[in-house]
């Protein structure tokens, strides 16, 4: 086939015949190593199989001895072929024995052979094997030979995936395909998901990999390129994208892109190999992910995802936009698995059939995040490359607490996590016993315990957890789920939702919390070197008065006749928090006088989560109703740590004495004032954070939903006052130690306390 284009698509044919054989795996290989080493005129083609043990195993070849398939073994790394497999690129060599890494395999005779071709079979990106020609003579191998050879890996690679090949293999040496993986990322949300993979963004499966007449292929190919570039013109031109937003910017790649010649190139050569032109752009983008995957560079990488969506794209124009694989039945334990998802698209699906959700992005405070927790759907973050490592319908496990993941996983670990479930199940039911109980000390002292919410979906957890109310309603939450920006109507009409499933109990809503990192995709954002630090929240609000306004007026409307609380987030000083309440009473006065009913009793608090506002206690809770303890924001501030930056935001933690002792002067403060505190940031929702709280003097908090039988059952057993006279002594300057999480936990050891 030297130089001939008709060489590979006439292997490609005979190919798709021995594929179409009812044979048994070993010896559709051993035909397929013959077709190959014929048609390429080679003397030798051998196929090694990674396996489980991260070895490469020869499990077949044409040309070598034949005693030694499934006899030699090269470890990762080791030869000629360890290296292709590791470095996932062909390599092409006139004098493989003058190669360093060349390594001798007596028993396969191949001390004869001085030229060499090894190309890897690539899957995803991920490697499984490596395809291997050789030949006596010296010589360099073709560029068209080495196209060839890797469009016949292809082949392969669906042939190793299938799982045919497990049957040759030895328990533990199985092909490592379809091994078991365990990976540990970053818990989301709470929970064990047990279940099988739906990929968010499945990869289309292509079924027909060789073309019948490759001049229709290059026809098909073109025509989808055309209309992949129209279509990204016309996003781009729509005027329904910000001119200055990051949606922008990431379809300006795409547009780089698609028109780059190189990926033409290689998309154009793969299909003149024999391939289909959805193959084609397959074995492409395999390639690429194979080799972007093994760079360290986080830019390189994020351009990574780009190009793999673009190569999506043009697979779905291949396949006509009728491929709509969202509608398709979702199996009953469905583990959703994307790069990342907006909240809304997790909301899209059937909830009753999600089981988890696994994310190779999502940091914990990320939106999506927000929504999973709210919907108490198990969730792993940051596991790269996630969507490439699975299939659709493996079997899959993720463990929410520890970030734990295992992807087909072996009998003992299924049953072990079958068994942790049931026990959660067990755990569950015994929250739920305490649904109607109150939430009391030992020593009497009650505890508000109410809960977090942003969306319609939460509104059933009120009843369902017994909790005293809610304590911070995000509203931005309707925000970010929407389309386009929510009118004042519908905002009221969820205000009013609230409202009545609250029933008698109280509800704090808290003004919109968005700008920052909080983007909303439809307003026009302005880039921040420290969104955490911008134009967010009350700042936004007090710049933007018409927002805020509709907001405050739609509250007031929807609490006609009843009580409402509300109150304002990122203040950072006195001064913002009067012209805030100000807007409140422009309102009330215009709903006054155009005859509207109004609340029957108004409290309007503010968040304490900016610092500053520390050190202004005295006059703010002279001016407030009600303080509202935003502990995510305020330790981040604290520490000048940013909480979605997983690199730092783990680093300190909120259980420590200059964070206590911050919190003990607001409701030391707020007691002398006579003005109710709360809290509202995630610590409350940790039992042993909840301990401490109580010790500190906080009796009212305000929990995720998971979070309510777990503190509940804490707070019931411990006794007040006993903890308020071990921990607060360790906050007054005669704590040496500062590792005030340990002490804690000895206490609440000492006390029996169920954490
Ligand atoms: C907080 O900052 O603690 C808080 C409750 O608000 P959010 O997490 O919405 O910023
Ligand atoms: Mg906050």
């Amino acid at each position: 086939m030297r130089g001939s284009l008709g060489g590979p698509r006439v292997l490609l044919r005979r190919l798709r015949e021995v594929m179409a054989q009812r044979v048994s795996a070993q010896e559709r290989l051993d035909k397929i190593v013959v077709l190959i080493a014929a048609n390429m005129v080679a003397e030798v083609c051998s196929v090694y199989v990674l396996r489980v043990d991260s070895t490469l195993e020869l499990y077949a070849t044409e040309g070598l001895n034949r005693a030694a398939v499934h006899q030699t073994v090269m470890r990762a790394g080791e030869g000629l072929v360890g290296l292709v497999a590791q470095e996932a690129k062909p390599l092409n060599l006139s004098d493989a024995q003058s190669h360093p890494a060349f390594a001798f395999k007596p028993e396969t005779g191949e001390e004869i052979y001085h030229s060499f071709l090894g190309v890897p079979i690539l899957r995803a990106g991920n490697t499984l094997g490596v395809l291997v020609v050789q030949n006596r003579a010296h010589r360099i191998y073709s560029e068209e030979e080495i196209e060839a050879l890797q469009t016949t890996a292809m082949v392969l690679a669906e042939m190793i995936a299938s799982g045919e090949l497990s049957a040759l293999a030895r328990p533990g040496a199985e092909p490592a395909a379809r091994r078991p993986l365990h990976l540990t990322g970053l818990g989301i949300s709470d929970g064990v998901g047990l279940g099988h993979v739906v990929l968010h963004e499945p990869r289309v499966v292509v079924t027909n990999f060789i073309a019948e007449d490759v001049a229709r292929e290059v026809a098909r190919l073109d025509r989808a390129v055309d209309a992949l570039r129209a279509s990204i013109d016309s996003m781009l031109e729509g005027g329904e994208i910000d001119p200055a937003g990051e949606h922008r910017d990431v379809l300006e790649t795409y547009r780089m892109f698609a028109h780059d010649r190189g990926w033409m190139r290689r998309l154009r050569e793969a299909v003149l190999t024999g391939l289909t032109a959805e193959a084609a752009v397959e074995r492409v983008q395999s390639d690429t992910r194979a080799r972007m995957m093994r760079q360290a560079d986080p830019f390189i990488r994020e351009r990574l995802h780009d190009l793999d969506d673009l190569a999506h794209r043009l697979m779905r124009e291949l396949m006509g936009r009728t491929h709509a694989p969202k509608t398709e039945r979702l199996p009953k334990d469905a583990i959703i698995v994307a790069r990342n998802m907006s909240p809304a698209a997790l909301l899209d699906y059937d909830r009753t059939r999600v089981r988890g959700l696994l994310l190779e992005e999502g940091g914990p405070m990320s939106h999506v995040a927000i929504v999973a927790r709210a919907i108490g759907v198990p969730t792993v973050g940051q596991i790269a490359n996630a969507a490439g490592l699975v299939d659709q319908g493996d079997a899959i496990i993720i463990d929410g607490a520890s970030g734990e993941v295992h992807i087909r996983p072996q009998a003992d670990v299924q049953a072990a996590y079958a068994e942790k479930a049931r026990l959660r199940a067990r755990k569950q039911k015994q929250f739920a016993a305490l649904r109607d109980k109150p939430c009391v000390t030992r020593d009497g002292e009650h505890v508000a315990l109410n809960i977090n919410a942003g969306l319609l979906v939460d509104l059933p957890h009120i009843a369902e957890t017994g909790a005293a109310g809610i304590g911070l309603f995000r509203t931005e939450m309707q925000f970010m789920v929407a389309a386009s920006f929510p009118r004042s109507g519908e905002q009221e009409r969820l205000y009013s939702a609230v409202l009545d499933a609250a029933g008698d109990r109280p509800v704090t809503f808290r003004t919109l919390d968005i700008g920052g990192d909080k983007v909303l995709p439809y307003m026009r954002s302005f880039e921040e070197e420290n969104p955490a630090l911008g134009w967010r929240a009350i700042r936004l609000g007090l710049d933007r008065p018409g927002l805020l306004r509709s907001q405050v007026r739609a509250m007031l409307k929807a609490a006609a006749g009843r009580n409402l609380r509300l109150m304002f987030p990122m203040v950072a000083d006195v001064a913002e928090f009067e012209r805030a309440r100000s807007i409140v009473e422009r309102e009330l006065t215009h709903l006054r006088r155009h005859g509207y009913l109004l609340p029957e009793q108004l409290q309007v608090g503010v968040m304490v989560e900016v610092p500053s506002l520390l050190f202004e206690l005295d006059e703010l809770f002279a001016r407030t109703d009600f303080v509202s303890v935003g502990t995510n924001d305020l330790v981040q501030f604290l520490y000048a740590a940013d909480r979605g930056n997983t690199r730092v935001s783990d680093r300190f933690d909120p259980l420590s004495v200059p964070v206590l002792r911050a919190l003990k002067r607001i409701i030391d403060i707020g007691q002398a004032h006579g003005k109710p505190v709360t809290l509202c940031g995630e610590m409350a929702s940790q039992p042993l954070g909840a301990v401490a709280l109580v010790a500190l003097g906080f009796r009212s908090l305000s929990v995720s939903v998971a979070a309510v039988g777990p503190v509940k059952a804490v707070l019931r057993q411990l006794d007040a006052r006993r903890a308020a006279q071990r921990i607060l002594p360790w906050l007054e300057g005669r704590c040496s130690d500062t590792r005030l999480r340990e002490r804690l936990h000895a206490f609440a050891e000492s006390e029996a306390l169920p954490l």
